[in-house]
C-alpha cells in the first residue's frame, strides 16, 4: 500500500529503528536526552560497565579488534601504495545514529568524518528513500556533507540484527586520483566545487552486498586511475564486512540487548574520560595560538583573474578550557573562503580536533565519538572553516586545516605545562608538505593521477624533554609512513635520484623539531606529464614554543630541459639531493631551466623524460631557548646532518672545531659565545610595553604587507566580536579598516 506523505506516494515500510522508531526519530531523541541530561543518550548509570566490568572491556575489545583486524586484511585487497604501504585507511563501528562506538588505527581522522555523512542520511531520512536495507552499501565523498576532502572516500554499510538497524560500519581510504580539474588526490587547481571531481553525495551504490553496476562504469570513467580505484572499493566494502561480521558473532554471544547497552555506555564512558582528563592535565583559561599559511596564486597562468591572487589564511585559534573540564575550540575571526580548493568545512575541522585529541588528551582511552560530546567548537559560516557557499572548492581542504590545529598542539601544551606535566608538551607538528603531485601518462602509457605519499612522514614537534621525531609521522596519520621507494616508482613516472635528511626543517631549540626529508626525483619515461608543488613557501604554520624556532618554510627547485640524460652517458655527476640552497647540489650538477623560487605552490605544468623535481618534507617547530640546547645534542644535529653547521654556529652559539674532518663542539668557548650572545639580547631588549607602542604605529600606520591588510579586513567583516579584540588591543577606533593597496 502507498500512502500520499511528503507531498508523493510512498510505499508503507516498517521502521528500521528499535522499539518501532525510524533511525531518524533515534537520531532526534538521543540529541534531545544529551541536550537535556548532558549525558549520552541519556546514560547516567554505566550499569554494565560497573556490574560487570570484566564482560564491558571484553565486548569492547573484540570489537576494536575485530576492527583492527578488518583493516589489516583489507588493505591488502587494495593495490594502491596509498593504501598498502602508507595505512591511509580505517574502519569504525558506528550506532545507528551515526556516532562512532570504536574504530580501528590508521587515518583516525575519518572517525568523526564518518559520523556526519552517516548523521547527514539518516537526517535526510534515507530510511524512507532510498531505503536503507540489510545488504546496502553506501558511499560518500562530499566533505560539507561529511569527509576532509574530496580524494577521501568512504564506504558505509548498515548493520542489521533481526529487522533493527544495530549499527554501520565504515571504511575510508584516500584514493589516488579524484577526477578533480587538475590530476592526483589534492588536487590544488579546483577553483569552485565543480571542478573537485567525481561527487559521491551519500549515495546508495549497491544493495544485497552488491555494487551497482552503473555506479562501477560511472566512477571507472570519473577517475584517472579507475584500477586503484576499483580495488580500493572493495578493500573498503570487504573491511565493512569483516566489521558486520564480527558485530554480528559478538551480538551472537552476548545478545542484544547487552550489545545496545554497551554501545550507549561506551561512548557515555568516552565523554566522562575526556572530560576527567581536561580536569587532570589542563589550567583552565583561554589560550590563543593563530597560525597562518600562504596561498600565492598571483600570476598563475591558466587561473581566471579573479582566482590568480596571493592570499593568506587566517586561523586565530582560541581553546577556553572551563573549570568542570569544558573544553571549546573557536576559530572566530577567520578569513573568508576564497577561489582555491583549500576551504575546509566543519566536518574536516571536527575530524581534526578528533584526531588530534586522541593522540594527546586521551591516548589510552576507549577512543570514540565520547570525546566529541565532551567539546564544543566555533566555526564562523562563510570562513575558509564553514564555507557554506555551495560553489567553494574543498579539494585541498587540509591546506587550511593543517597549519590551522598547530594551534590546538601549542595551546593544549601550554595547559599541561603549566600543570606541571613536562613530557606531555609538544611544539607544533609539521606541516605534511610539500606535496609532489602531478599526472597525465604513466611509465606504462595508462592515464595517472598521482601524489607521493612520502608526505605521511614529516618531523613531529620538539617535545618538553627532547627533540622532536625525525620524518616521524602526519598529523593525521599517526601511523604514517615514507613507503619504500621502489614501490613509488612502480606507480609513478618517476625515478629517485637519491632520499636523504634535509638539513634546518626542523625549528631550532632547547629542543629541536623533529627533522624533514628530501627526494630528488628524474621526470622518468613518460610522454606526457605535468607536475605541481604544493606546499608552505612565505609563512611559518609550524611555529616553535618557548622561544623555540619554527619549523623551516619551503622552496621550489625543479629543473626543466635538464641535461640529466647526457650526464649519465658521459658517467658525469649528477644531483641525488640539495642540503643546502645557498650551495646547491642540483644547480652544480644538472644545467637546464632551473625553478628556483619560493613558488612553493602552483599550478601543474608540462615536464619531460629526464628533468629534474625535487620534493622535500618539513620539519617540526622548536622548544625552548636554542642557546640552552646541550652540546651533545648539537653534535649529534652535525653527525646526522640534520643541521648546518652555519646555523649551529647563529643561532645556538655554538663553537664548532674540525676534528678528523667532522665538527665537534667546543663546549668552553660555546659558553663564553653564549654569554655574550646573551648580552648582545640584553642590549636590544626593550620593556614589552615600549615594543607594544611600537607595533601600534605600525598597526596605526597599515604598515604591514597588503596582503596582510586583506586578510585582516575580512576576518573584521566576517566577526564583529572578533574584530572589536583586534582593535582594542591595538588601541584602534571601532570603525577601523586597513587601507587595501592591492
Ligand atoms: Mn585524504
Amino acid at each position: 500500500m502507498a500512502e500520499f506523505k511528503k507531498g508523493r506516494f510512498v510505499e508503507e515500510y516498517e521502521p528500521i529503528g528499535w522499539d518501532g522508531k525510524t533511525v531518524l526519530e533515534m537520531l532526534e531523541e538521543s540529541e534531545r536526552l544529551f541536550e537535556e541530561s548532558g549525558h549520552y543518550c541519556g546514560v547516567e548509570e554505566l550499569s554494565l560497565m560497573k556490574e560487570d566490568p570484566i564482560r564491558y572491556e571484553k565486548i569492547f575489545a573484540k570489537l576494536r579488534g575485530g576492527l583492527v583486524n578488518a583493516r589489516e586484511t583489507a588493505m591488502n585487497v587494495s593495490a594502491s601504495p596509498i593504501v598498502q604501504e602508507i595505512g591511509e585507511l580505517c574502519f569504525a563501528l558506528y550506532t545507528p545514529e551515526g556516532d562512532s562506538v570504536a574504530l580501528s588505527t590508521g587515518i583516525i581522522v575519518h572517525v568523526h568524518t564518518m559520523s556526519d555523512a552517516i548523521k547527514f542520511m539518516v537526517r535526510n531520512d534515507y530510511e524512507e528513500n532510498p531505503r536503507i536495507s540489510p545488504g546496502d552499501i553506501f558511499s560518500n565523498n562530499i566533505p560539507k556533507l561529511g569527509d576532509v576532502h574530496n580524494a577521501d572516500v568512504q564506504t558505509l554499510i548498515p548493520i542489521f540484527w533481526e529487522d533493527e538497524l544495530v549499527g554501520w560500519a565504515g571504511g575510508v581510504t584516500h584514493v589516488t586520483d579524484i577526477g578533480a580539474s587538475t590530476p592526483g588526490n589534492v588536487p590544488v587547481g579546483p577553483i569552485s566545487s565543480y571542478e573537485d571531481g567525481l561527487d559521491l553525495t551519500a549515495n546508495k551504490i549497491g544493495e544485497n552486498d552488491v555494487v551497482y553496476r552503473d555506479h562501477q562504469i560511472r566512477c571507472e570513467l570519473g577517475v584517472r586511475t579507475p584500477m586503484f580505484w576499483k580495488l580500493d572499493e572493495r578493500c573498503r566494502i570487504a573491511g565493512c564486512h569483516m566489521i558486520r561480521d564480527a558485530v554480528e558473532r559478538t551480538i551472537a554471544e552476548e545478545g542484544i540487548d547487552t550489545y545496545k547497552q554497551f554501545i550507549r555506555e561506551a561512548i557515555e564512558e568516552g565523554r566522562r574520560t575526556f572530560i576527567q582528563r581536561v580536569k587532570e592535565l589542563m589550567i583552565p583559561g583561554t589560550y590563543f595560538a593563530p597560525a597562518f599559511m600562504d596561498i600565492p596564486l598571483k600570476g598563475e597562468m591558466g587561473l581566471p583573474e579573479y582566482a590568480a591572487i596571493d592570499s593568506v589564511c587566517h586561523a586565530p585559534l582560541e581553546l577556553t578550557v572551563g573549570s568542570n573540564g569544558e573544553f571549546h575550540i573557536s576559530f572566530d575571526g577567520a578569513n573568508k573562503w576564497g577561489y582555491h580548493s583549500f576551504n575546509c568545512p566543519p566536518s574536516a575541522m571536527q575530524g581534526a580536533i578528533w584526531v588530534l585529541l586522541t593522540q594527546t588528551m586521551i591516548p589510552n582511552d576507549k577512543v570514540n565519538d565520547g570525546a566529541y560530546f565532551a567539546t564544543s567548537s566555533e566555526f564562523p559560516e562563510y570562513s575558509l572553516c564553514n564555507p557554506v557557499e555551495k560553489e567553494a572548492a574543498t579539494g585541498a581542504a587540509w591546506g587550511y586545516l593543517i597549519p590551522a590545529f598547530t594551534g590546538l598542539i601549542r595551546s593544549i601544551s601550554r595547559g599541561v605545562y603549566a600543570r606541571g606535566y613536562v613530557e606531555e608538551v609538544l611544539s607544533s607538528y609539521a606541516m605534511t608538505m610539500n606535496a609532489l603531485q602531478g599526472g597525465g601518462k604513466d611509465q606504462y602509457g595508462n592515464d595517472t593521477g598521482m601524489l607521493s605519499f612520502e608526505i605521511s612522514c614529516v618531523g613531529g614537534g620538539a617535545r618538553g624533554i627532547c627533540d622532536g621525531l625525525d620524518y616521524g609521522a602526519a598529523m593525521w596519520n599517526p601511523e604514517g609512513d615514507m613507503g619504500d621507494m621502489e614501490v613509488w616508482e612502480l606507480i609513478m613516472p618517476l625515478l629517485y635520484m637519491g632520499r636523504s635528511v634535509k638539513p634546518c626543517t626542523g625549528g631550532l631549540g632547547k629542543y629541536r623539531g623533529g627533522s624533514g626529508f628530501q627526494s630528488v626525483y628524474a621526470i622518468w619515461k613518460t610522454t606526457d606529464v605535468v607536475m605541481q608543488n604544493a606546499g608552505n613557501g612565505n609563512s611559518f604554520p609550524s611555529a616553535g614554543l618557548f622561544g623555540g624556532y619554527p619549523g623551516a618554510c619551503g622552496y621550489r627547485h625543479n629543473v626543466l630541459k635538464a641535461d640529466l640524460l647526457e650526464r649519465f652517458r658521459k658517467h658525469e655527476p649528477y644531483p641525488s639531493r640539495e642540503d643546502d640552497p645557498a650551495d646547491s647540489e642540483i644547480t652544480k650538477f644538472c644545467k637546464g631551466e632551473h625553478l628556483f623560487d619560493g613558488r612553493t605552490l602552483n599550478y601543474p605544468y608540462r615536464m619531460e623524460h629526464g628533468d629534474i623535481y625535487y620534493s622535500y618534507y618539513r620539519g617540526g617547530g622548536g622548544l625552548g631557548d636554542p642557546l640552552e640546547r646541550d652540546p651533545e645534542l648539537i653534535e649529534h644535529d652535525l653527525e646526522g646532518n640534520f643541521i648546518l653547521p652555519r646555523y649551529l654556529e647563529k643561532v645556538c652559539g655554538a663553537k664548532l672545531v674540525k676534528d678528523n674532518g667532522s665538527y665537534k663542539v667546543d663546549v668552553a668557548a660555546t659558553e663564553q659565545r653564549r654569554a655574550e650572545m646573551r648580552d648582545e639580547r640584553a642590549k636590544r631588549a626593550v620593556p614589552v610595553k615600549e615594543f607594544l607602542k611600537a607595533e601600534q604605529r605600525r598597526v596605526k600606520n597599515s604598515e604591514l604587507d597588503p596582503i596582510l591588510k586583506k586578510m585582516y579586513n575580512s576576518s573584521f567583516e566576517l566577526s564583529e566580536r572578533w574584530g572589536k579584540y583586534f582593535k582594542e588591543f591595538w588601541d584602534l577606533p571601532a570603525a577601523f579598516q586597513f587601507e587595501e593597496t592591492v
